[in-house]
């Protein structure tokens, strides 16, 4: 029997985790299960942290972990599915096609950032989305020093004023100052189009964010939408001109790609609709998790969000339901009951809310502290020892008000 993972993000890595750890407690081998893991490289890339510097070292290797729990790692990138006879077609290194039967698939392909056609926003735009867009983006950042000091050299638009806008803008200021020197002057711009910067964060703790990109000295235009760019800026639909040499585009996320190789429903983010253990209805054998999948967590009408913290704890359910088929033991349905949001405000500290009506818990540099342990800590893989590291993907493993823990 073989359960086949695509994806090697919070996912995927806690989906292989859960399954090995079931695997294990139902002392069944290796060679009677195999659990295989399939993406382009066996190291996961901690996006959340993609809006700091040195984006290059924000990876982290998985090879020993997969080794310790027995889970084959096959380098590739899955293209085809086909469900009906329950196998992936996967292109490996070098252009090599291979197919890939399965028992259970474990769909945790993620998200990707939403790209609208908007005039010149491919050739000049920056984001901090992937590991190759924030490389770029830091690349470009470090070059600017060296260009002719024009308006707008040291200007960043930040387009989108969601959570992944908000840290990219308040880290924006000190990157540049570092890069630029001490007495730099950079302007960072954010750009959003709903009437607050925000939009979801809700009456309470939006002044904090306010307070923070005042101090900062961020500018923001609300109910603002870009209508093109070039190399020496943007131009809003309102006609305003900003001359910006660097915009980063952060608005708007969708599922990866290959969730459209299942026929299943989809929400607008492209995410496959799952019922609560995670299996995808009318795909048998398929499972989808992480923000590949919209699923509810808990029974007051929540639903997951393309979060790291959700994705993490779904991954964990995910695996361990798509293993418990195959041994024949009941599978759990996937519940989330406690979330939080820590929001890093660059040398403004952090924003950490709990509940989904964002209560204030803490600010500045109390929250910073949190933020850093989560960024640095909490979202890291667990050691490569077998136990410590099976135990690390108990979907039933309570968890503290962080809702990673
Ligand atoms: C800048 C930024 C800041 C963020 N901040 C936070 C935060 O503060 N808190 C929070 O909770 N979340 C945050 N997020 C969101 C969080 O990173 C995602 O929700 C999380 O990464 C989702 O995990 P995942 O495993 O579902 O997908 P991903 O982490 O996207 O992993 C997907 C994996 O699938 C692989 N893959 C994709 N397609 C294929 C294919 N066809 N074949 C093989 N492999 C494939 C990829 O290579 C990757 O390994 C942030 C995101 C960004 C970009």
């Amino acid at each position: 029997m073989r359960i086949v993972i695509i994806g090697a993000g919070f996912a995927g890595l806690y989906a292989a985790l859960s399954a090995a750890r079931l695997r294990d407690i139902q002392g069944v081998s290796p060679e009677k299960l195999e659990i295989a893991l399939v993406a382009p490289e066996p190291t996961l890339v901690v996006r959340p942290r993609l809006y700091e510097p040195k984006p290059e070292t924000l990876t982290a290797p998985l090879l020993d972990v997969l080794k310790a729990i027995d889970v084959v790692y096959m380098q590739g990138s899955a293209e085809t599915i086909d469900a009906k006879s329950k196998f992936v077609g996967i292109v490996a290194a070098k252009g090599a096609k291979k197919e890939l039967p399965y028992d259970r698939l474990i769909v945790a392909t993620g998200s990707r950032l939403f790209r609208p056609n908007i005039p010149g926003l491919a050739e000049h735009g920056f984001s901090v989305d992937t590991l190759d867009d924030a490389v770029a983006l830091d690349k470009h950042l470090h070059s600017l020093p060296g260009r002719p000091a024009v308006k707008g050299r040291d200007t960043v638009v930040v387009v989108g004023g969601g959570f992944t806008g908000i840290e990219a803008a308040t880290e924006m200021a000190a990157r540049l100052r570092e890069i630029f020197g001490k007495n730099a002057k950079p302007r960072v711009i954010i750009v959003e189009r709903s009437p607050a910067i925000a939009p979801d964060m809700g009456e309470g703790a939006r002044p904090v964010i306010e307070d923070a990109l005042r101090k900062l000295g961020v500018e923001t235009r609300v109910e603002a939408c870009i209508g093109s760019l070039d190399e020496a800026g943007v131009t809003l639909t309102s006609g305003e001109r900003i001359e910006a040499e660097t915009v980063v585009w952060a608005a708007g996320i969708r599922a990866a790609p290959l969730t459209q190789q299942v026929l299943a429903e989809r929400d607008s983010f492209g995410r496959l609709l799952v019922d609560r253990d995670l299996r995808v209805p009318g795909a048998p054998g398929v499972f989808a998790t992480g923000d590949a999948a919209r699923a509810a967590c808990d029974d007051e009408g929540n639903y997951a969000l393309m979060s790291c913290q959700h994705a993490t704890r779904m991954g964990a359910f995910a695996g361990n339901n798509a293993a418990a088929e195959l041994l024949g033991v009941p599978t759990k349905h996937y519940h989330q009951k406690g979330y939080v949001t820590c929001l890093d405000l660059g040398e403004a500290g952090a924003l950490f809310t709990t509940g989904w009506e964002r209560n204030v818990k803490m600010i500045g540099d109390v929250a910073k502290k949190t933020k850093r342990e989560i960024n640095t800590v909490w979202i890291y893989p667990p050691q490569a020892e077998r136990a410590v590291a099976l135990a690390s993907a108990n979907p039933e493993r309570v968890t503290d008000v962080t809702g990673f823990l």
